[in-house]
């Protein structure tokens, strides 16, 4: 780092404005969490300057030898965590993850059934400003009014109606646990191939707190970067019986060179995602979510669905007088980070929303427990009720910075960045 810090003043002073953020803030975006120094390591290391089109054994390049080994053990660790019979660790991201499963399957035009963006999906799964919904028919399904949750009804319905030649489970804020056989059922009664994106629960998943859409889905898809705790990438795993389809649709079909730093630092994350102290951890996000909920809910504020399975929560603002953008902006000046989210039915528009959407990822792997996270809670309940009071702001964010300095973030690089 002493060469950026000389290189490059401006790049070395965001990361150090950064560095600062993530250690005083309290990180409750459902999708974020925080790596191993081990993950970043890899990530950052000469692999990034490889070229390595093609797979393990059958590159387009030479000198592919040591990067084939990195590759090699994502996979294989990889197959082990989820029991998956193949896997493509090259995708970049989520979306792309996603992609490789829409053109190893779909044409442009065929019907895919998926959930709505306001009730939980995501953009990547037929969204109207997404490539999703600009190239296939689009038919989505949404929660019950009632209970908040998957309206199996609905999509039934939908699925016999539309003949869908894909079916798409899995969310970007859903509280609930996803039953991914009945998705299979109905997949199985209509002919449609069953895609399971388990972007937000692949760390539960893997630690057994949430079942695994392994056995009943054709092509499973994940990120690597939320509860699996690995770097920003994607993850497609599928029947071996597609194996062939999938690699050829994430290379050559929608990438070139795969990020070979990128690929060795998730190898990094699958081997830590092994370990029994990965499932404690996983363990503990679920409990400080449950933790916080409940306090959430003591405090008055009401959540959609009314509690949570996993490692997020949406709290509904409706009856509060405020918006999602206000709220996420109050807190964000208590130095508490969250992202303001549409609920289900909601009126008002994404930009606005009238919810927010809280996760305890991040904050799990700062070593914060129930206690703690029922204390916080409690002082987003205090903003929350008092967005414009900024005294209250004031003492809240006190106690957030005191919180954060007893949970140090990267403690080694403190003095590179001081
Ligand atoms: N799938 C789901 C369910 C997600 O929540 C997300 C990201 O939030 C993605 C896919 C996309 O991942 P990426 O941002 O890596 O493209």
């Amino acid at each position: 780092m002493k060469h950026l810090k000389a290189v490059d003043p401006e790049i070395f002073d965001a990361l150090k404005c950064e560095f600062k953020r993530q250690n005083e803030h309290l990180e409750l975006i459902a999708s974020e969490n925080f790596t191993s120094p081990a993950v970043m390591e890899a990530q950052g290391s000469v692999l990034t300057n490889k070229y390595a089109e093609g797979y393990p054994g059958k590159r387009y390049y030479g000198g592919c030898e040591c990067v084939d080994i990195a590759e090699e053990l994502a996979i294989k660790r990889c197959k082990e965590l989820f029991g998956a019979e193949h896997v493509n660790v090259q995708p970049h991201s989520g979306s792309q993850a996603n992609q490789a499963v829409y053109l190893a399957t779909l044409k442009p035009g065929d019907t895919i059934l998926s959930m709505n963006l306001s009730h939980g999906g995501h953009l990547s799964h037929g969204s109207p400003v997404n490539m999703t919904g600009k190239y296939f028919n689009v038919v989505q399904y949404g929660v019950r009014k009632d209970t908040e949750t998957i309206d199996f009804d609905q999509v039934y319905r939908l699925a016999k109606e539309h003949k869908p030649k894909m079916i798409i489970c899995g969310a970007s804020a859903y509280p609930r646990v996803i039953d991914f056989d009945k998705f299979r059922e109905i997949a199985d009664e209509v002919g449609a191939y069953l895609l399971a994106d388990i972007a937000h629960i692949a760390g539960l998943v893997v630690a057994g707190l949430h079942p695994s859409p392994i056995e009943a889905c054709h092509f499973v898809t994940t990120t690597t970067h939320k509860t699996l705790r690995g770097p920003r990438g994607g993850v497609v795993m599928c029947k071996a019986e597609f194996a062939k389809e999938i690699d050829k649709a994430v290379f050559p079909g929608l990438q070139g060179g795969p990020l070979m730093h990128v690929i060795a630092a998730k190898a990094v994350a699958f081997k830590e995602a092994q370990s029994e102290e990965f499932k404690k951890y996983q363990e503990q996000i679920v409990k400080n979510a449950k933790a916080m909920a409940e306090e959430l809910q003591r405090q008055g504020f009401r959540l959609v669905s009314g509690g949570t399975d996993n490692h997020l929560m949406l709290v509904d603002l409706t009856d509060k007088g405020i918006t999602g953008k206000e709220a996420e902006a109050a807190l964000g000046r208590a130095n508490i980070t969250v992202n303001k989210n549409t609920i289900p039915f909601d009126t008002r528009s994404p930009f606005v929303t009238s919810g927010i959407r809280i996760g305890t990822p991040a904050i799990t792997s700062r070593g914060i427990r129930e206690d703690e996270a029922r204390r916080i809670a409690q002082l987003i309940a205090e903003v929350l009720k008092n967005i414009n009071d900024e005294g209250v702001i004031e003492r809240v964010k006190a106690e957030v910075l005191e919180i954060c300095g007893k949970h140090p973030l990267y403690p080694d690089l403190k003095e590179l960045y001081s």
